[in-house]
């Protein structure tokens, strides 16, 4: 999923629309793929992306870490965001390997093709796939929902 990471966030922070809720659930959100930041770096093969930082064990980590941070309702928001990343990758054919590094097995939903991270996809394909449009077409149709009811 590509715009629908920023989706899913502004999804999660309508329940709590203050300044820092975007900020905290928009990074949880955005997290798993800094992993493509230390790919372009040079630092890991391009295969590293969509791994460790993907896996539940990341995300307990950094749900428990926002929850010593910033508090059960703020951390708790930080950790739904994050698991719904990964929750919106699954769809990806080459899979999530969510139990690393307990197990390498990958799990799919296989509706579209992987056409790489954040910035190299948009040129390879991604919204040329029609599950790309159906799932996040549902995911800002949530957020029109949640916002349109906030306004009201
Ligand atoms: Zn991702």
């Amino acid at each position: 999923m590509q715009f629908g990471h920023l989706g899913i966030a502004l999804a999660i922070a309508s329940f709590d629309p203050r300044p820092e809720t975007f900020a905290v659930v928009g990074a949880a959100q955005f997290l798993p793929n800094a992993d493509s930041l230390v790919v372009r770096a040079g630092w890991a093969a391009p295969e590293f992306h969509g791994t460790w930082s993907h896996s539940l064990a990341f995300c307990a980590a950094v749900g428990a870490g926002a929850i010593v941070l910033f508090g059960a309702w703020l951390g708790g928001l930080a950790l739904a965001s994050i698991v719904l990343h990964v929750a919106a990758d699954l769809p990806t054919d080459t899979g999530i390997p969510l139990l690393l590094p307990f197990s390498r097995r990958r799990f799919s939903l296989n509706l579209w093709q992987n056409t790489g991270y954040w910035g190299r996809s948009m040129y390879a394909g991604y919204y040329r796939q029609r599950w790309a449009w159906i799932l996040e077409g549902a995911v800002f149709a949530v957020v029109a929902w949640r916002y349109a009811g906030a306004l009201a």
